[in-house]
């Protein structure tokens, strides 16, 4: 008899009949004879409807309120679901996240949580009820009610896990595991039976939403078992852990993409020490995040200098450059925010040469051009125009032979 934490995302409870049959999946393991804590996401859609009504008031709504109005989603489900499994006898108790305590810093939108007081989970468990916890919320210090950004029920389901030291915590999906890429754009894209906490989370970093990037780093941190599994159809799923001797190191693990940059650039600022930090410190100032940076090489003593920031944060970082252009005496700022980046994946990048050859080739040979490279230890990211996307995901999954088990 083990605890386990799962977590069933909002298609998974999407309608009265999917809270049925994740009653029944539920019951069937507390009919074995586990534990069993439940997370649960608001109802496919009802998070957006509940931002569309806020925006329809504020363009940019009071953070605090906005997450009274978001926590409701969740709160709808943990109810709907705690009564499908009362019906079929298995007792059963839903929890708001202040009501066990998931205490987190007073960032609203994207709070992190700080610590669980399992107490009152411990004392349902004992007394033989499965507890169900809403996802994605919980409470500051002064008993202000918190969301965790977008997809942060997959971290509440990892910390509740990490606090209850439980045996695994599986994430309940409209997919049967993480793929070698999202299986929406590819379709020969191929379930991973296992990826390492250090894979996964750059997947997640570079625009993979299957998992939130904070639940990956929770799971890693606390040495959780995380396993992704589809909440229609039996199956192993993915099992996401840390690397271990013996297991198969692919040379490329996935592919991720993410189509939410933009980027900027300033066209001759004078090629002196200091100007990095004059272009960037009023973009930090501005509270935007800047990812990929490139400067040229400086010819006749200036240089170009760009970067690339969310698409949401387009507009505010080009008024922003365009102050920087007068102060630095810049010829000129233009920027794109039609434009994705798509990143390679694999911890056996290590130890070979010659993957950004044949990854550049791939996406030469369909005729698109690379606007910005990246890369680490076990990363290559590009940026090239969002037109390309599919193309060049599918050429990429290709050329690397990600469709077949290597
Ligand atoms: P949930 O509502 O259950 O949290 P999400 O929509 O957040 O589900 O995450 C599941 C989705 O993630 C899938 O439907 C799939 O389109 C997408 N996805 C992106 N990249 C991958 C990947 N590498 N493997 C599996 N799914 C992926
Ligand atoms: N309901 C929230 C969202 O849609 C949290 C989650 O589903 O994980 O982002
Ligand atoms: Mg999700």
């Amino acid at each position: 008899m083990a605890l386990i934490v799962q977590k069933y995302g909002g298609t998974s409870v999407g309608s009265i009949e999917r809270i049925e049959a994740v009653a029944d999946k539920v019951k069937s393991w507390r009919d074995k004879g586990h534990d069993v804590v439940v997370v649960v996401s608001a109802m496919s859609g009802e998070t957006n409807r509940l931002v569309a009504l806020a925006k329809a008031i504020q363009d940019t709504p009071v953070p605090r309120e906005l997450d009274v109005l978001l926590s409701t989603g969740e709160q709808v489900s943990i109810a709907l679901l705690s009564m499908a499994l009362n019906k079929r006898r298995c007792p059963a108790r839903s929890y708001t996240g202040h009501q066990v305590h998931i205490r987190t810093d007073n960032m609203h939108n994207k709070a992190r949580i700080l610590d669980i007081d399992n107490k009152r989970i411990r004392h349902d468990l004992d007394q033989g009820r499965v507890v169900v916890v809403a996802g994605f919320q919980g409470m500051d210090e002064e008993g202000n009610i918190t969301t965790l950004g977008r997809g942060g029920s997959d971290t509440t389901a990892v910390a509740l896990a990490a606090a209850l030291k439980a045996e695994e915590c599986q994430i309940y999906t409209d997919v049967d595991g993480v793929y070698t890429t999202d299986p929406r754009v590819v379709p020969e894209a191929r379930r991973l039976e296992r990826i390492t906490f250090e894979e996964m989370l750059e997947m997640a970093s570079l625009g993979s939403k299957v998992l939130q990037i904070r639940s990956v780093e929770f799971a890693g941190k606390y040495n959780v078992p995380l396993r992704v599994l589809s909440s229609f159809e039996e199956g192993e799923g993915t099992l996401i852990s840390y690397e271990e001797e013996g297991m198969e190191e692919a040379l490329i693990s996935g592919i991720a993409f993410n189509r939410d940059e933009a980027k900027l650039t300033i066209v001759g600022v004078p090629d002196q020490p200091g100007v990095a930090s004059k272009i960037l410190s009023p973009i930090g100032k501005a509270n935007i995040e800047v990812d990929m940076i490139i400067q040229n090489v400086g010819v006749d003593g200036t240089t170009d200098f760009t970067f690339t920031v969310h698409r949401n944060d387009y507009d505010k970082a080009l008024s922003i450059l365009e102050q920087i252009k007068q102060e630095l005496g810049a010829r000129e700022v233009s920027g794109d925010n039609k434009i994705v980046k798509i990143s390679l994946v694999g911890v056996g990048m290590r130890s070979h040469a010659g993957i950004a050859g044949t990854m550049f080739e791939a996406l030469a040979n369909e005729g698109i051009n690379i606007r910005m490279i990246s890369t680490s230890e076990i990363k290559i990211s590009v940026v090239v125009d969002e037109k390309y996307l599919e193309l060049g995901v599918r050429a990429l999954h290709s050329a690397f032979g990600l469709e077949n088990k290597s």
